[in-house]
């Protein structure tokens, strides 16, 4: 059975029930998915200037990377997808954009808990120094204690640069990135595709950065100062177009995705991105961006 034969199968039961058993015991279940989907909840800067949200992004529809302002809502922009298919959340930082959303994804959740199949709790992770007084604010916030059983409080993970975190077929590696508030950048492998995603987060320039990155298939980043350049020592904590596409240049991403930026003015941007970093992409709010299979490339 060639490659091509495994992608047109839908999945295992097909193949135990086939003539060759033998072929999936040598696969292993490394075959049940051909791709791998990072779809952009959000992309706008810290402001939404429509009804887009600010950056946020869901992995395998499962493992959603910050919160937006309203993610628990603006997750269901494509109709396969809602709150209660989540397993994790993973905040860059506690910055008010990133986290908020949080309180729709829990109360979404808590409204509609009779849906969710697992048993496994909700895993809230991110900064350690941040995370928990977040998630207790948030239970706060959509008063948890009067709602009892449909809204348990997720299991909080706190996170220093460094630490790793396996999320089902998301084996997840971390590292400090430069913002105002202790912040995380996220390298994403799917053990059943091969497919390598990395998303900074809020971050200044920061060129080591690139090693972190190497290689990755999509690499996300922010440029939300735009054209103009940050001085190195900005407290601010961010980095600009031209930097965002230093980035993803040195770090050889395949795309390089620039999002939590003026998205009114990606039209200038795109040019002088382009000119450092030949696959730049600004995406739309709701896209989704499927990744092939590259399992037989290892
Ligand atoms: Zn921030």
């Amino acid at each position: 059975m060639d490659f091509e034969d495994w992608r047109e199968l839908d999945g295992r039961d097909e193949l135990e029930g086939g003539d060759d058993e033998q072929d999936w015991d040598n696969f292993g279940p490394m075959k049940l998915t051909t791709l791998t989907t990072l779809t952009f909840v959000g992309v706008s800067s810290c402001t939404p200037l429509d009804d887009s949200d600010t950056a946020s992004f869901l992995l395998n529809g499962h493992v959603l990377v910050d919160c937006g302002w309203a993610a628990g809502i603006t997750m269901m922009r494509r109709p396969e997808y809602d709150a209660t298919m989540l397993t994790h959340v993973l905040l860059t930082h506690c910055h008010q954009d990133h986290y908020m959303g949080l309180a729709s994804v829990l109360f979404y959740r808590a409204m509609q808990a009779g849906r969710i199949e697992s048993d496994e709790r909700l895993v809230v992770a991110g900064p350690a120094k941040d995370i928990e007084r977040i998630v207790d604010l948030t239970m706060a916030f959509i008063q948890a204690d009067r709602i009892g059983n449909g809204c348990p409080r997720p299991e909080v993970l706190p996170l220093q640069p460094g630490d790793g975190l396996r999320a089902s077929e998301l084996d997840i590696a971390t590292v400090a990135t430069r913002h105002a508030v202790p912040s995380l950048g996220y390298r994403f492998l799917d053990v059943e595709t091969g497919v390598s995603i990395g998303i900074t987060g809020d971050t200044a320039y920061v060129p080591e950065l690139a090693r972190f990155f190497s290689g990755v298939d999509d690499l996300v980043t922010e440029g939300s100062t735009g054209l103009t350049e940050p001085p190195p020592d900005s407290p601010s904590g961010h980095q600009s177009i031209r930097q965002a596409a230093m980035l993803g240049r040195d770090a050889g991403a395949e795309t390089l995705i620039i999002a939590h930026c003026d998205m009114s003015r990606v039209d200038e941007f795109e040019p002088v991105a382009r000119e450092i970093c030949l696959g730049v992409h600004f995406p739309s709010p709701g896209e989704q961006h499927n990744l092939e299979d590259r399992s037989y490339e290892y």
